[in-house]
């Protein structure tokens, strides 16, 4: 395994994110526990310290399950991560205390601290929360801290460079990592080299999550994989993904969300050795990334603002419209759901100014129907934090 330091600990760079667990097959929407034992036992055979589950993964469910595997292992030889679910405070549902989730989480995981915190999902959505001074949900956190109950306190975060400047000036002197999206598409899509560029110069290690873009990644068109395998025959399709990472933004932490013994394995042995990639594999990676991140050619000039008589954000809507066209995550959801509802794509009134504005010539108003189609077939952001909070209230999330 190959490891990673940070601060006095010794991380490995390979860690267990566990928001897609393996389920029973029987349709109850159980956990397999056995099943994630197995991978648990797999993993700290190779080395594999660090796990990372959430208050919402698996609707709690999965912070109880990872807590029993790794019970059955000495404390001190593995590394617990857990998430306090500020995102979901927003669209009128009751604000969760802080107080009451942390206590409620380490009850759930079966521990008395957690090795790493972080705000969970900050983005333009929930720094109505996380921006608001008055929630005083630092103050708690930083308490935690103190009394030895978090060791490490850091965030999560899938928003846009700017937004990501404003949560730093508020709060990055208290945190010690920040934990993003980030692969050879998002490097593009989502800005993530800037965000790597702002990350570091706050002097903020980088933790990774979705590397393999919720198994994008990991399958290509045959003309595509015949190329990437003249270069590597040995390495799986998913396996190019961490080299990228190993060789390019080069991350303390790989968070893998992994659902089979067979998934951890594979990716046990991608972490065994540094394989750097060369210039020539880089630049084929970055054609591929460009392709994805291209689907629609927006360069985020902004040139056709000004004159949309709705005022809408024109390359943050076709951002998550090229968002639905690879991915729609449940982040693209919260960040819609986070636009007031005139100001959603279904507003757009097809007038083409923009289009006359557009150096790129993007069909603008086709874009907008689309994203609104998209999103249509998507459970919206307000629906998902209702039933959250009801799931919470009644002691199931
Ligand atoms: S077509 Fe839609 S997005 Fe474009 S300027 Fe008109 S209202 Fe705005
Ligand atoms: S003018 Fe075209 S390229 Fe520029 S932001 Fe608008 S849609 Fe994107």
């Amino acid at each position: 395994m190959l490891f990673k330091t940070f601060q006095d600990i010794k991380l490995s760079s390979l860690g267990f994110g566990t928001m897609r667990l393996p389920m029973m097959p029987d349709g109850s929407g159980e956990i397999d526990q056995a099943e994630l034992d197995r991978m648990v036992d797999a993993a700290m055979e190779a080395g594999v310290n660090y796990y990372d589950t959430a208050f919402p993964y698996h609707d709690g469910k999965s912070e109880v399950a990872v807590g029993k595997s790794l019970s059955r292992y000495p404390r001190e030889s593995w590394y617990l991560a857990d998430k306090f679910p500020g995102h979901q405070n927003v669209h009128g549902v009751t604000p969760l205390r802080p107080e009451d989730v942390f206590e409620e989480q380490l009850r759930r995981c079966g521990v008395e601290y957690f090795d790493f915190y972080l705000l969970h999902n900050v983005n333009e959505s929930s720094m109505k929360y996380y921006g608001n001074p008055e929630n005083r949900y630092m103050d708690f956190f930083l308490e935690q801290k103190r009394n030895g109950r978090i060791r490490h306190l850091g965030f999560s975060c899938h928003a846009d460079p700017e937004c990501l400047r404003d949560f730093l000036a508020l709060n990055g002197d208290h945190m010690e990592f920040c934990q993003i999206q980030l692969n050879y598409v998002d490097w593009f899509l989502q800005n993530a080299v800037e965000k790597c560029r702002i990350l570091r110069e706050a002097g903020l290690p980088v933790w990774v999550m979705e590397p393999v873009r919720g198994g994008k990644l990991a399958r290509f068109p045959e003309q595509t994989e015949a190329q990437l395998r003249e270069l590597r025959p040995d390495e799986s399709i998913p396996a190019w993904a961490f080299r990228w990472l190993q060789t390019v933004p080069k991350p303390t932490v790989v968070l893998s969300g992994m659902s089979s013994l067979g998934q951890m394995e594979d990716n046990i042995r991608t972490f065994s050795t540094d394989r750097p990639l060369s210039e020539k594999e880089i630049g084929l990676l970055d054609r591929i990334g460009r392709d994805f991140a291209r689907k629609i050619p927006c360069t985020g000039c902004r040139y056709c603002c000004a004159g949309c008589p709705m005022e809408l954000n024109i390359p943050f809507l076709l951002s998550l419209a090229n968002d639905v066209g690879v991915y729609a995550s449940m982040n693209t959801v919260m960040r819609y759901g986070s636009l007031e509802p005139e100001k959603r794509a279904d507003a757009c009134i097809g007038c083409g100014q923009c289009v006359e504005a557009c150096p790129q010539k993007i069909n603008v108003p086709e874009e907008m129907k689309k994203l609104a189609e998209g999103m249509k077939s998507q459970k919206s952001w307000e629906a998902i934090c209702r039933e959250r909070a009801e799931a919470a209230k009644a002691g199931r999330g």
